[in-house]
């Protein structure tokens, strides 16, 4: 299980529903703690006993019946887990106090399990979507929900801080797919003619569907600002703008998600530039032709699939990558429309090619470099901004155990 959290940002009113949900959790919780301590030892009540309880509260009192059924589930599970760390420390018989259950007066969080929000498809927002009027909230921090597939997410969390709300989501990463270490390392070029070059020579073209799609945003953007302001025509062409828009970005997302999933699968190590896109959108002559938020985008699933696959994805500086020979090490000066690479040393190739060959290598020298980190500590912070940085020269299986931990941050879950 991975813990993602964000802080929610919301208006007064919401963080009110908050804040009477997470009551209601409380609430519903001591209920089933004070039935379970009035029942009779032949009552036997177990778990199942006190769900069926959550729903008596539930037709009993409209503020529980207006959270979510499944919160209200959780907040009775809650109840459930006092009551049996009690019965197994008598079981044990644990020396000492045997931790009978408590009624609860400080309560800060309320559970949502897998109905009762909803994600937005693209923004990191939440909707809570039951009774209790919690609504949507943006979603603040780094990392992207979105790279998880909803289904893995098993439950939505409210925390209140003493500095605010907020927003944890548990994600199974559990049913991590087993792949196989290949023992091959690869380093990819970020190039205009192609969404990528590797070191094995192979083109990635870029995405067609792309282009076309471009094309369509473009034509049903004009059309707005034809549509007379403020009426009915105008928003319905904003309408289809927003949805082609959508349709492109989830177009968008699929394709770096594939691509990333298979040069992950497919090796053990993947080298890549660390693009600075803001220094290369300003030639507004190439901004056209660089997909950079698909080159962002696929970097960040790169990384995600390499934790997934407890590989290594490493970023390196592009400095002169594209200029040396990769057999001899020779700096040969080509501008942008030079598209071979040819080193007096009779080392003749495709410009991207050689690029993505000094990535690999560049890639290799500096897990190499910085790998003397077993002798001496390295800080924390070092460590994690090496990305990964073992002893080993070796680049292989071995090396995943040296990352440090997952950039997805995991919280503890209270
Ligand atoms: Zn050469």
């Amino acid at each position: 299980m991975l813990v993602l959290e964000y802080k929610a940002k919301a208006n007064k009113a919401q963080y009110q529903a908050i804040e009477e949900s997470i009551k209601t959790t409380q609430f519903v919780r001591n209920k089933c703690l004070r039935y379970w301590m009035d029942s009779s030892k032949e009552d036997s009540i177990n778990n199942a006993a006190i769900s069926r309880y959550s729903t008596v509260l539930r037709a009993n009192f409209p503020f529980v019946a207006a959270l979510n059924s499944m919160a209200v589930q959780a907040a009775a599970e809650r109840a459930w887990l006092a009551i049996s760390r009690f019965y197994d420390n008598c079981k044990k018989a644990k020396p000492g106090k045997k931790g009978f259950p408590r009624f609860q007066h400080d309560n800060r969080s309320v559970e949502y399990k897998t109905s009762g929000w909803s994600l937005h498809p693209t923004k990191r927002r939440i909707t809570f979507t039951d009774k209790k009027g919690i609504g949507e909230l943006k979603l603040m921090g780094k990392w992207d929900i979105h790279t998880h597939p909803v289904k893995s997410v098993k439950r939505v969390r409210i925390v209140r801080r003493a500095d605010g709300y907020y927003v944890q989501f548990c994600v199974d990463v559990e049913c991590k797919e087993t792949v196989q270490f290949t023992g091959q390392e690869i380093g990819l070029d970020f190039g205009l003619e192609h969404f990528y070059t590797d070191s094995n020579g192979y083109h990635e073209p870029n995405p067609r569907f792309l282009r076309k799609t471009e094309k369509q945003v473009k034509h049903v953007q004009r059309r707005i600002y034809k549509k007379e302001k403020g009426k009915n025509g105008r928003k319905k062409a904003r309408n289809r703008y927003a949805r082609k828009h959508l349709k492109i970005s989830r177009q968008r997302t699929e394709h770096a998600k594939s691509r990333a999933r298979h040069v992950m699968r497919s090796n053990d190590l993947c080298v890549y530039e660390n693009l600075q896109v803001k220094n290369m959108v300003r030639n507004h002559h190439l901004a056209k032709s660089i997909n950079d938020a698909g080159w962002r985008q696929f970097r960040s699933y790169l990384e995600y699939f390499a934790q997934k696959y407890r590989k290594v994805a490493l970023a390196v500086e592009p400095h002169y990558t594209s200029q040396e020979c990769p057999k001899c090490g020779t700096m040969v000066k080509k501008s942008l429309s030079t598209r071979t690479h040819t080193c007096k040393c009779g080392c003749v190739l495709q410009r991207d090619y050689a690029a993505a060959i000094n990535i690999l290598r560049k890639g290799k020298e500096k897990i190499a470099t910085s790998g003397h980190g077993e002798s001496k500590p390295t800080s924390k912070k070092k460590a994690r901004n090496a990305r990964g940085v073992g002893s080993s020269t070796h680049v292989g299986a071995n090396l995943h155990k040296q990352l440090p931990t997952l950039s997805l941050e995991s919280h503890g879950f209270l």
